[in-house]
């Protein structure tokens, strides 16, 4: 009886599969053309190609972290340092004021569409009707 101890990709190379077909992991490596607002070693912000609302920034951590339901304990300092970028980038473009929302949409029942954790920054105008 033949065997098959064949075995399949490991987990690493697993992640570097998906960090290759990663849409903003090509946008981070400057495969696919963004509007950048802001960047550092650790932190990407670009505007949404399809804006809902005056100012549409999605702000995203370089490292590819699928979701929040990734997040390792290690993240903890990142994700601190990605609220405070969202708060210079809203004062830069003038929306401290008049407010703005961040929204992390977590998975299929939320509607994430890009497996890459961003944090939208909307700001510009009155929202409508809350969720929450
Ligand atoms: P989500 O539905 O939370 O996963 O949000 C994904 C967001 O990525 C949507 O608001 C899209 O409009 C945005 N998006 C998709 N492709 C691009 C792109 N190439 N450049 C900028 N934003 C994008
Ligand atoms: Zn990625």
């Amino acid at each position: 009886m033949a065997i098959n101890c064949q075995k399949g990709p490991s987990p690493m190379a697993i992640k570097e599969i998906i960090m290759e077909d990663c849409l903003f992991c090509k946008i981070i490596k400057g495969e696919i053309p963004s509007s950048k607002v802001y960047e550092d070693d650790e932190i990407l912000a670009f505007k949404d190609i399809a804006p809902a609302a005056p100012v549409h920034i999605l702000v995203i951590p370089k490292k590819h972290i699928k979701s929040l339901v990734e997040l390792e304990k290690e993240d903890e300092a990142l994700i601190g340092k990605i609220y405070t970028v969202i708060n210079k980038i809203a004062k830069e473009q003038g929306v401290s004021e008049s407010g703005y929302r961040v929204i992390v949409n977590c998975g299929k029942d939320a509607g994430q569409e890009v497996m890459h954790l961003h944090f939208h920054l909307l700001a510009g105008t009155q929202f409508g009707e809350k969720i929450v």
